[in-house]
């Protein structure tokens, strides 16, 4: 039985596909390359000296979709497929409404209509908003402030809802904190497009002379430095998350939402110099106003994840910024064109 792997091709889903296929699992991939190449996946390809099966398709392309699942024997979905940049959600509603929530409408009745009903869904921290730290699955969640963050909310509801109306539907609903790094070989990693939002990618652009400086948004948060907190997970860490959530879903029923993350919190600064301790010289940056919609800090509770997957994240910040710069500074135009 192979696993269907949406969003394959990207940042995280790369990182799955490797791991899934160390542990053995066969493995489809499918992706639309909206935000990703080809080339991560020849790399994985590469590292673990296996073809993997590939489709150029959409979620949203329920034709496409009912092709991929009569072509082959998948029991089990890994659904990373979705936009995930903040602010062009909140210039693009419409297009995140359509393109993450509608998406995985489609995903779901096409697994339905072939009678596949297990999926391990991408979510995120997002969906905590305002809760106090650490934070807890079973505090309510959807108090969001932007529209990315709303799809993310929408469809941990959806497919709860899905469990309710057929006991068979198995759904692990993972709630990652903040993925960085890469894989050790430094041959896949994280590529965004344009200028970055999120702080590991822009301190390695940095580091590359592709920007000139980081801002660091806020230095007046009551935190130990006054810069923002957040948790920190590798991502070969959080891909083995993965492993652990199929095995996990091929033997339960139900909706469970669960935390990965390290459960330990790292402030702007302390990321910063762990980063300098690999990069050999201090990094450029500058305090710059607070970023709107930023919590003072956010990291997770872990015991959920150890309890039910088995799975505890096991790389610290020195090895995240040690093969994130491994990565950088190999590729330090990430895949190119
Ligand atoms: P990514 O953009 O690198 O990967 C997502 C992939 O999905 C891309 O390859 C993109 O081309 C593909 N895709 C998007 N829409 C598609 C569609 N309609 N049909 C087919 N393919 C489509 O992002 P990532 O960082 O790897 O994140 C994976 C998932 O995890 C996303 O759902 C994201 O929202 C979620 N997530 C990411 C983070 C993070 O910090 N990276 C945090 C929490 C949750
Ligand atoms: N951050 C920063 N400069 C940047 C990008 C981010 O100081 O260029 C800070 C941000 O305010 C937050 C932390 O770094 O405190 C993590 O931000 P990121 O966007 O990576 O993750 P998120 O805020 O979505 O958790």
């Amino acid at each position: 039985m192979a696993i269907l792997i949406t969003g394959g091709c990207g940042y995280i889903g790369s990182h799955t596909c490797l791991e899934l296929i160390k542990a053995g699992q066969d493995i489809v991939v499918l992706d639309n390359f909206y935000n990703s190449k080809p080339e991560p996946l020849h790399r994985v390809e590469e590292l673990c000296n296996t073809k993997i099966k590939f489709y150029e398709a959409d979620i949203r392309d329920e034709a496409a979709l009912c092709r991929i699942f009569e072509e082959n024997e998948i029991d089990t979905v890994i659904h990373f497929a979705g936009l995930k940049a903040v602010g062009e959600s909140v210039e693009k509603p419409l297009l995140y409404f359509e393109n993450n929530v509608g998406g995985t409408v489609t995903l779901c009745r096409v697994m339905n209509k072939y009678g596949v009903k297990r999926i391990v869904f991408s979510s995120s921290a997002t969906v905590y908003g305002h809760n106090p730290v650490p934070y807890t699955e079973d505090m309510p969640v959807g108090d969001v402030t932007n529209p990315y963050g709303r799809t993310k909310y929408m469809v941990e509801e959806i497919l709860r809802d899905l469990c309710t109306s057929d006991p068979e539907w198995s759904v692990v609903l993972l709630r990652y904190f903040n993925p960085i790094g890469s894989h050790e070989s430094g041959r896949i990693g994280e590529d965004p497009n344009g200028i970055p939002n999120n702080l590991m990618p822009y301190v390695l652009q940095v580091a590359v002379g592709r920007r000139e400086r980081l801002s660091v948004y806020g230095d007046d948060y009551p935190t130990p430095d006054g810069t923002g907190i957040r948790d920190y997970i590798h991502v070969v860490d959080l891909a083995l998350g993965h492993v652990k959530a199929v095995a996990y879903a091929r033997s339960h029923t139900g909706a469970e939402a669960i935390n990965l993350g390290t459960g330990r919190g790292t402030s702007v600064l302390e990321l910063v110099h762990a980063f300098e301790k690999v990069y050999g010289k201090p990094l450029p940056y500058v305090i710059a106003p607070r970023r709107a919609g930023d919590l003072p800090e956010c990291y997770a509770a872990t015991d959920k994840a150890r309890d039910l997957l088995g799975w505890e994240a096991t790389r610290n910040i020195d090895d995240m910024c040690r093969d994130a710069w491994k990565w950088q500074s190999e590729n330090p135009m990430g895949y190119g064109e």
